[in-house]
């Protein structure tokens, strides 16, 4: 079993204190999802994970089984097992998705040990077959001219192809129609299982209709407020964050 541990997590972006002492702790084989208003800090936490320069932490810690994440480069994070599915997927003009891809998986084998040319395209063929992609966007630049939902697809892609220890999904399912919102959530699900860990972020509750998490923490303020099963995603979806305001006392 791995292990990412996130203890009093304090963020800053151009000098903006945004996240003020985040706790969280994943599993593999575990499922978490983190809901919250926008502007809370939700993916000020994803880029955080993943090393965005622009991200300054000033005080906590980050652990990946016990290892320090924080002292690690972007793309030492990646080779350790951590995946991020940005929110806003960048392209790459000149780097075919085909070829990032290879590349991102032979970076976290030994050297010698590289994924064969045609044992990648067998794999390659048969995720994109489940995610409903077109076989065309492999030989295409990263992400360029991709539409929105091929975008979010094909964050899914790699992720199934580069089967990370931990995943850390940013708001997946936005723009997504309710076909893709299923591929999506069925690649999700076929990672499941006792190697792989899962933090979704989202802003609504339909995701978790295909993805049932077997934790929901809900994130407000720069800070995660409240931490429940699946039921407290559907108890937001029916009747929103002002409940946990109250409770909290926290006026916006
Ligand atoms: P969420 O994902 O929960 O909607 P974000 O993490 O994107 O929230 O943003 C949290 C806060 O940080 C917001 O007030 C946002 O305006 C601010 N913020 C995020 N990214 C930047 C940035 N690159 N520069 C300045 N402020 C930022
Ligand atoms: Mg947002
Ligand atoms: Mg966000």
């Amino acid at each position: 079993m791995s292990t990412l541990v996130i203890k009093d997590l304090h963020v800053e972006i151009e000098g903006k204190q945004i996240l003020k002492g985040v706790n969280l702790s994943i599993n593999t084989s575990e499922i978490h999802a983190i809901m919250g208003p926008n502007g809370t800090g939700k993916s000020t936490l994803a880029s955080a994970i993943m090393g965005h320069p622009k991200y300054e932490v000033t005080q906590g810690t980050i652990e990946l089984d016990g290892e320090d994440v924080l002292a690690m480069e972007v793309d030492e994070r990646a080779r350790a097992g951590l995946f991020l599915a940005m929110q806003y997927p960048s392209e790459i003009s000149g780097v075919t998705n085909a070829d990032f891809m290879r590349s991102a998986m032979n970076a976290r084998r030994e050297e010698g040990n590289e994924v064969s040319l045609m044992k990648f395209i067998r794999e390659l063929d048969s995720k994109m077959e489940t995610l409903a992609m077109d076989q065309d966007m492999a030989q295409r630049y990263l992400n360029e001219g991709f539409s929105g939902g091929e975008k979010k697809r094909n964050e899914i892609l790699q992720m199934m192809m580069i089967k990370p220890t931990f995943a850390v999904l940013d708001e997946i399912d936005s723009g997504l129609d309710i076909d893709a919102l299923k591929v999506v959530s069925e690649g999700i699900n076929q990672m499941k299982g006792e190697n792989f860990g899962c933090l979704i972020i989202t802003h609504y509750q339909r995701l978790l209709n295909y993805i049932t998490p077997d934790h929901v923490h809900v994130m407000m303020q720069g800070r995660v407020v409240k931490s429940g099963g699946p039921e407290l995603a559907h108890k937001l979806e029916a009747e929103g964050y002002d409940w946990i305001k109250a409770e909290l006392g926290i006026e916006d």
